[in-house]
């Protein structure tokens, strides 16, 4: 059996299918209630209808490149080209594989920082790459500059995730700046998944690594459209980088899917040139979502970590008096109880830590206060 690909299914698909046979609430799988905003599903079903129907340029249809250029100039002050910088993808999934296999060549060290998203690893090694991870642990979530130095002396790419699935936070400006040194102290490329990049409580701002001068000729950034206007399903992405580096991800890109259908890519090129009223609004909607959730769950008894960034929110099981692990847990959950989260521990390829339960709090109030009271219920009966 190949070792390069973990042969099991992923523990979010295996939540989701274990919550549809028993009819448990999902706060495990990462995706929202509610349906994007209207203008950008419109403007999908007239593209479906009017066109365009047949294959885009393999780099994106040109609106939506100049649309994600635009966006990013606009609020994260970048200056990236449209069409040589941006390229469409099928998600951000397939932005993070055409990146690794543009820049991974067989035996290189690649540094990943777990808990992470659990994609990275394999498609490293399937790019024939060593994974080197360095971890950090709840409450802080800080990195370690020793172990990071460690992992990063000799490696050819460091994949960064912020803001941070599973913790629900943003990276620490002192770990970016570490980051940054690191990739530099080792001629090495950068890969920034920034899916979340707007998914943030309101007033909190996000900080692209991609705006630091020195970065930018070495740097990949990924966004999702999935994210950014709640369409999971969409699956469009982009990865944004200088033009020569743009250059090598498309002669990735155009095996792999070669392109995104094009009436979705219309759609999310109007919702990005015309993002102001839904930002805000989907904002202020997740803060309230994350505040009831984490004040039921305080109310019922459990640790509740801090967050500020993600659809998501940990609980520190051992904190809250239980004493079997997440994973354990969960099955408990979902067996017993009606309700289902994410163990963090399957973030981690080794040991890390196996207390933390990551809780979906992107759903509509009354689900989130049903998923409260079995929550409740489930530690009540384990304390
Ligand atoms: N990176 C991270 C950190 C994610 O959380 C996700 C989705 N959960 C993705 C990438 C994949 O995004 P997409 O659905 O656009 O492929």
């Amino acid at each position: 059996m190949s070792v390069l690909i973990a042969p099991k299914t992923t523990v979010f698909e295996a939540t989701s299918a274990a919550c549809r046979a028993s009819g448990a609430i999902n706060l495990g799988q990462g995706f929202p209630d509610g349906c994007g905003p209207l203008a950008v599903r419109e403007a999908a079903a007239r593209a479906v209808i009017d066109g365009p129907h047949h294959y885009p340029p393999m780099a994106g249809l040109p609106e939506l490149r100049v649309a994600v250029a635009d966006h990013y100039a606009r609020h994260l002050g970048l200056a990236i080209e449209p069409m040589d910088g941006v390229t469409v993808t099928s998600g951000a999934t397939e932005a993070l594989a055409c990146a690794i296999f543009a820049l991974v060549e067989p035996g290189d060290a690649v540094v990943i920082i777990e808990p992470a998203y659990d994609a990275y690893a394999p498609l490293v090694r399937r790019a024939g790459g060593v994974v080197r991870a360095i971890e950090v642990r709840p409450p802080d979530w800080r990195i370690d500059r020793q172990e990071l130095a460690r992992a990063a002396e000799g490696a050819r790419l460091l994949i960064v995730n912020d803001p941070v699935n599973p913790c629900g936070t943003r990276l620490h400006a002192d770990d970016r700046a570490a980051l940054a040194d690191a990739v530099l102290a080792n001629d090495a490329w950068l890969l920034c998944d920034e899916v979340w990049e707007w998914v943030l409580d309101p007033g909190v701002a996000h900080a692209s690594m991609l705006a630091d001068a020195r970065l930018a000729a070495r740097t990949v950034k990924v966004g999702s459209a999935g994210k950014i206007f709640a369409l999971t399903g969409w699956k469009v992405g982009w990865l944004c980088a200088a033009p020569a580096l743009g250059a090598r991800l498309r002669a990735v890109h155009q095996f792999l899917t070669f392109t995104t259908p094009p009436s979705l890519q219309m759609a999310v090129a109007r919702g990005l040139a015309d993002d102001a009223g839904w930002l805000a609004a989907m904002r202020a909607e997740i803060a309230g979502r994350r505040a009831r959730l984490a004040a039921g769950l305080r109310e019922a008894g459990y640790a509740v970590l801090p967050s500020d960034a993600t659809w998501f929110l940990n609980v520190d099981l051992a904190a809250s008096g239980v004493a079997m692990d997440d994973a354990a847990f969960n099955a408990r959950l979902i067996a017993d109880h009606g309700v289902a989260g994410i163990p963090v521990s399957a973030f981690y390829e080794n040991d890390g830590p196996r207390h933390i339960l990551r809780l979906c709090h992107a759903k509509a109030a009354a689900t989130l206060d049903a998923a409260v009271a079995r929550l409740g219920a489930a530690l009540r009966a384990v304390t």
